[in-house]
């Protein structure tokens, strides 16, 4: 990607000299131990469209596609780029034209202090309600840019053990026994698959899945179930099958049915769609039993970790998740890994146009680069 590629929006004149670092002349990167000293920048914001080509028809309960819009943007100070992106999946309402026009309104360049993170997000998230997927594009870029300037990857800054990431799974969307067949076949160097499940082939797509392999999997109905019976004798049914939980079994409306299952059910019973943002989640207990969290859904790093701390309050299982994304939104998600019970980060995998390199997955098991920021380099 070139930066000349990037709707350049430029600060205001610069302010007052703050804190900033020593950058590496060859890359803009400050390493470890660099000396602290007065930088003279402002933040500059920059951001252009760009299409995800997905590698398959992805088919959930609700609709398939092959293609995923999202935004990339960045945001430079004192010669330091930090990168974030929004996707935006159909279901959250986002566009390439509401993320595009959310940007044009938001003027970085008021800001001369990076760190300020607390004051610059309260600033984003007054420019218009929702837009949580742009909102998620500039608090990624300013966790990327921060992270840089210190040195040091976001896992560390917060105190996190690399080693204590979890496996992630990859996800079989809904199709015919032949190609879910060739697709767990294919998935074989996962230790955990997520099965898409709410159509009318359920137990088939089961089957199907444990004729090729017995790792542990993870159920995603996406609304897709309406009879609170069925849905009972599904979780059963899929116990038995070893899966860890199911998300989203029914229309996040039916809150009584839902919460109901929860009580009966031998598995977790997960929100996804029921749950976007930090102030709803109070909401879940008693209905749910778990939470999914998606930076695009929530509004970045600095709402999820807000997120996941509220929820092991309320002794509510997580897992982390995402959308059809590049290897930047993934990492910056995957920073966030070691303290989830679960992890499905696999956006980037199923995209055939990434362009970054950031978290891999190795051995089955989410791997956090030693990079600083969110771990991310350009390709
Ligand atoms: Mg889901």
């Amino acid at each position: 990607m070139k930066k000349r590629d990037f709707i350049k929006i430029g600060g205001l004149a610069a302010g007052a000299l703050m804190v900033g670092c020593t950058s590496d002349a060859s890359d803009g990167i400050v390493r470890k131990g660099s000396s602290v000293k007065k930088g003279s920048g402002v933040l500059k914001l920059s951001y252009r469209p760009y299409e995800l080509q997905l590698k398959h028809v992805f088919t959930v309960a609700t609709n398939s596609r092959t293609t995923t819009p999202v935004v990339l943007t960045s945001i430079e100070y004192d010669g330091v780029t930090g990168f974030g992106e929004a996707s935006m999946p159909p279901y959250l309402g986002e566009s390439h034209e509401s993320v595009l026009n959310f940007l044009s309104k938001v003027d970085l360049g008021q800001f001369s202090d990076p760190f300020l993170m607390e004051d610059i997000l309260e600033y984003i998230e007054g420019v218009m309600r929702g837009n949580y997927a742009a909102k998620a594009s500039l608090d990624i870029a300013l966790h990327d840019l921060t992270g840089k300037l210190l040195g040091q990857p976001w896992f560390r800054l917060w105190g996190l053990n690399p080693e204590k990431t979890p496996l992630t799974s990859f996800t079989i969307g809904i199709d015919t026994a032949d190609v879910v067949r060739e697709k767990t076949l294919e998935a074989s160097a996962f230790k955990l698959l997520k099965i898409k499940l709410g159509r009318d082939n359920d137990r088939e797509m089961i089957e199907t899945v444990r004729s090729v392999t017995d790792v542990p999997i993870f159920v995603d109905v996406n609304q897709g179930w309406k009879d609170r019976n069925y849905a009972l004798e599904m979780a059963h049914f899929l116990n038995e099958n070893h899966a860890e939980f199911i998300e989203q079994p029914m229309p996040k409306e039916q809150i009584d049915d839902i919460a109901w299952l929860t009580e009966r059910s031998p598995l977790p019973i997960v929100a996804d769609e029921a749950l976007q943002t930090v102030d709803q989640l109070l909401g879940m207990k008693g209905i749910y039993s778990g939470i999914n969290i998606k930076l695009m859904k929530c509004g970045g790093m600095y709402a999820a970790w807000k997120m996941i701390t509220l929820a092991r309050q309320m002794g509510m299982k997580i897992l982390i998740g995402c959308m059809t994304e590049t290897s930047c939104a993934v990492s910056a998600a995957a920073q966030l890994s070691p303290l989830v019970d679960w992890a499905d980060l696999d956006g980037n995998l199923l995209i055939a146009n990434d362009i970054y390199e950031g978290m891999t997955v190795v051995d089955g098991r989410v791997t956090l680069p030693d990079r600083p920021g969110i771990g991310i380099v350009e390709i």
